[in-house]
Formats: structure tokens, C-alpha cells, sequence
């Protein structure tokens, strides 16, 4: 889309929003009948995707605006059941796009394979063996997916580690042979694991060892993604909160997370919220960039911050996030779920490094959202309003009766679910 700033969507309808998508000449009407039908994903093509099928699962998918990004616009498509997740990210791009907007960039599209040998009665100079053949080795890994090297991507490079060589360790000695390949637009999970296995046989025979697993890593150090904002603390400023007060609170919550796994596991959680909607949104495996996030956090020892904020010498806000980005624009199920192909046509990138780039800046945003209301006025007002609704559908409200009920939880500052049941057997009398 041209623009990610359409103001006043949050007040339209559901109606009113798809109405306005449809005019914006971006979707067929076949990609419209599909995204706005009760069943998006047909139950063949789910029960092609994995087994023992009985239906499928639906999440809301809204839309997070306002997102500018080296200078280009991005809409993007969100997937979650948590309220308040959307609007928030929507709010702080809003704030960041008025100060210029996200810069990111990332390092390649490098993924890491890992093949597991035991057993070799020298390690070192099995090691040595593998290291000496490195060109062989990927020349082989190449062979074993051609079409990647036609695609400009391929085996770059090749390492080994030995580990658990002290005498005291508990478990056995192994020497892991790191494969680094560049899968291009694909997360690459079954290019890597096919060229894993094609070098097993050669590797045991260089170390005279035991191959094991031979498994793509899902911490991919090689393919890292990073985002950076730099605010202005007039722009920060909330309700009677000054800008400085909310800046210098966003600092001092990231250093609370930085010097503690338990804050730093729930300020993380909050960055992963923005991070998967779009993530699953766009067909991804969620899973993997989850579990590659967290290792990231950890790499130096200690689980911390993925977020760092600062003040610079003019005042402002500066906020980063690296992380290491294992999705595609292409493979797995990417190209076969319905509304994971509209959301890459929404998105409009050109590659899955831009889409990586995206996504970080994404959670970005979430973090900032999350500091922000945390140093300011605390989470619950904001998120408990939105929270309200769901907690009237629970009780049982529909139609008309959801807004009633929700703005009287509101509105008595009590929104529970045993609350909302006595307004709605109120309402039904
Ligand atoms: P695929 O096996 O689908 O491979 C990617 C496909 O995309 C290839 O067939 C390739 O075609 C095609 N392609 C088209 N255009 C491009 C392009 N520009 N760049 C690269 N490839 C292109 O998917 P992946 O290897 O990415 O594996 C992802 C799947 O693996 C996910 O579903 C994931 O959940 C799953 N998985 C994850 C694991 C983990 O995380 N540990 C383990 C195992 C699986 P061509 O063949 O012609 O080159």
C-alpha cells in the first residue's frame, strides 16, 4: 500500500474496513472472497498440511498502521488473540514514523546446519580431516540442492567445534561440524537438513566417527536482523507524564530486564508479541524464530533484554533490537495457506531479508508500547479496557450487548468475568 496512515480505521467498522481495502485496488476478488469468507483455510487443504485433521483454528488477523521503514511504507498483517496488541504497535510507529521512522538492516541470509559426530578415536584431527576438506565438503552440500546455487544462494562456509572435551564433563565427547548456508528467500529448514544428510556418509568417513543428527540449528547467528528508532522526548510525552519522565522510564525499565531474567523474560514476551502475529500472519514457522530469539538473548551467558535503549547527547530516545531471523517469502506451508499469501501481497516485500527487517521493527515498536504504559500510567488501564470485551463475550454477551457491558466493567472499574455474568443476566431480564 502507498501509505500505512489511515487515519480514523480504528473507529470504522468491520464492514467499513474491508470496504475500504477493497477499494484500494490491492486484492482480486478472489483474494477478497477469500480473506473476508467464514472459512479462509478449506479443510482439503488443512488436512494436506498436517495430520489427523478435524478442522481448523481461526485468530483474528488485524492490521498494525503506521509503520515506516527506510523510508517505505509497510501495513502489517497481524495474527494474535491478545486485545491491545495491535493498537499499541500501531501507536508507537505512529510516534516513530513523526520522528522518521525505523532504519534496519540485516547481515545475509546465512542459516546454520549442524552434523553431530561421536565416537572418533582422534577428535582433533578429525577436526583437522573435515577443516582440510572444506571445499569438498561444500561443493557436496551443494550438489545435494542445486537449485540453490541457481537461486545466487548455496554453502558458504564450514566449521567445526569440539565439545565436552574437559576430563570432568558428564557428557561424551562430540565433534559438531556447523554447515552455513545462504537458503536466499526460503527459511531453508529442509534445504539444510537435505544437505546435512548428503554429507553424513563423507564425514565419517574424514573422522572415523558416528554421524547422529544432522538438523538445521535454529539459532541462525548468521542471518541477524536489526531495527533502531531515535525519538525525541517531546514526542513521548503522556498525558500529565513529561517526555523526559517517559524516556527516562523506558531507560530505566530496559535496565531492569538487561540485570534481570525474570523482568527480562516478560519485557522479551512483549517484544514476541509483536514479533509472532506478523510471523504467523505471513506463514512463518513461529516456533523456530521464537526459540532462535531467546537464544539470542542468552548468547553471552545470561538471559537478557533482546531490547537496548539509551539517551544520545541531544535527549532523545534511542531504541535497538538485533535478532536472528529464520522466516521466509517462500516454502513451507508459505505459498499454500490462503491468507499467508495475501498477507505477503499486503506487506509488498521484495525478500525475506526485507521481511526480516520488518519484523524486527515490529517488535520494536511492542517493546516501546509495552515500557511506555508500563512507566507511565501501568499496563492494566489501557489493556484492560481493550481486555473488557473479551471478558463480556465470556460471559456470555453478543451483539449490542458486548459494547453495553463492556464499557459498564469499564466504567465500575471491574472487569472480570463474574461481573460481566451478573450485567449480562441483568441485561437478559
Ligand atoms: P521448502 O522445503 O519448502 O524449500 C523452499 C522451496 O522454495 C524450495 O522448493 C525452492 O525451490 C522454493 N523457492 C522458490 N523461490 C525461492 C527463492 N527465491 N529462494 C529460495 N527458495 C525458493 O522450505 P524450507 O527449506 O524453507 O523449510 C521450511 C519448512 O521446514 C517450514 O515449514 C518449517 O516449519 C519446516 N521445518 C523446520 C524445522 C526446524 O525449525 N527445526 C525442521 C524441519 C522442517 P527449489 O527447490 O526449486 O529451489
Amino acid at each position: 500500500m502507498e501509505t500505512s496512515r489511515i487515519p480514523g480505521f480504528y473507529n470504522m467498522t468491520v464492514e467499513e474496513r474491508r470496504q475500504l481495502l477493497t477499494s484500494m485496488d490491492l486484492f482480486t476478488e478472489d483474494d477478497t472472497a477469500y480473506l473476508f469468507s467464514k472459512q479462509p483455510l478449506a479443510i482439503d487443504t488443512a488436512d494436506n498440511m498436517i495430520e489427523n485433521v478435524i478442522g481448523t483454528f481461526p485468530l483474528p488477523l488485524g492490521l498494525g498502521l503506521n509503520f515506516l521503514i527506510n523510508g517505505k511504507d509497510y501495513v502489517i498483517p497481524m495474527a494474535i488473540e491478545e486485545p491491545s496488541v495491535v493498537a499499541s504497535a500501531s501507536h508507537i510507529a505512529k510516534i516513530v514514523r513523526d520522528a522518521g521512522g525505523f532504519t534496519t538492516e540485516a547481515t545475509g541470509r546465512v542459516m546454520t546446519g549442524q552434523i553431530q559426530v561421536v565416537g572418533c578415536p582422534d577428535f582433533h584431527a578429525a577436526k583437522e580431516a573435515v577443516l582440510r576438506k572444506k571445499d569438498r565438503l561444500l561443493e557436496a552440500a551443494d550438489n545435494a540442492y542445486p537449485s540453490l546455487l541457481n537461486r545466487g544462494g548455496g554453502a558458504e562456509d564450514l566449521d567445526v567445534r569440539i565439545l565436552n572435551e574437559e576430563a570432568d564433563s558428564k557428557y561424551g565427547q562430540m565433534l559438531i561440524v556447523h554447515l552455513y548456508v545462504d537458503t536466499r528467500d526460503a527459511m531453508g529448514a529442509n534445504m539444510i537438513n537435505t544437505m546435512a544428510e548428503s554429507l553424513a556418509p563423507v564425514i565419517e568417513d574424514l573422522t572415523d566417527g558416528k554421524v547422529y543428527l544432522r538438523i538445521l540449528s535454529n539459532y541462525p547467528e548468521r542471518c541477524l536482523a536489526r531495527a533502531r528508532c531515535v525519538i525525541p522526548p517531546n514526542r513521548l510525552q503522556t498525558g500529565e507524564f513529561s517526555g523526559e519522565y517517559v524516556r527516562d522510564g523506558v531507560i530505566h525499565a530496559y535496565e531492569f530486564a538487561a540485570s534481570d531474567p525474570y523482568r527480562a523474560v516478560t519485557h522479551n514476551k512483549g517484544i514476541m508479541n509483536g514479533i509472532d502475529p506478523i510471523v504467523i500472519a505471513t506463514g512463518n514457522d513461529w516456533r523456530a524464530v521464537e526459540a532462535g530469539a531467546h537464544a539470542h538473548a542468552a548468547r553471552d551467558g545470561m538471559y537478557t533484554s533482546m531490547t537496548a535503549w539509551s539517551r544520545d547527547e541531544h535527549g532523545n530516545l534511542v531504541g535497538e533490537l538485533e535478532l536472528p531471523m529464520s522466516i521466509g517469502t517462500v516454502g513451507g506451508s508459505i505459498r499454500v495457506h490462503p491468507i499467508a499469501k495475501l498477507a505477503h501481497k499486503l506487506l509488498n516485500v521484495d525478500s525475506a531479508e526485507e521481511l526480516a527487517q520488518v519484523i524486527v521493527a515490529v517488535g520494536l515498536a511492542q517493546n516501546l508500547g509495552a515500557l511506555k504504559a508500563l512507566a507511565t500510567d501501568g499496563i492494566q488501564k489501557g489493556h484492560m479496557a481493550l481486555h473488557s470485551r473479551s471478558v463480556a463475550i465470556a460471559a456470555g454477551a453478543t451483539g449490542e450487548m458486548i459494547d453495553m457491558i463492556s464499557q459498564r466493567l469499564i466504567d465500575e472499574n471491574e472487569i472480570r468475568v463474574g461481573k460481566a455474568k451478573e450485567l449480562v443476566e441483568e441485561y437478559k431480564k
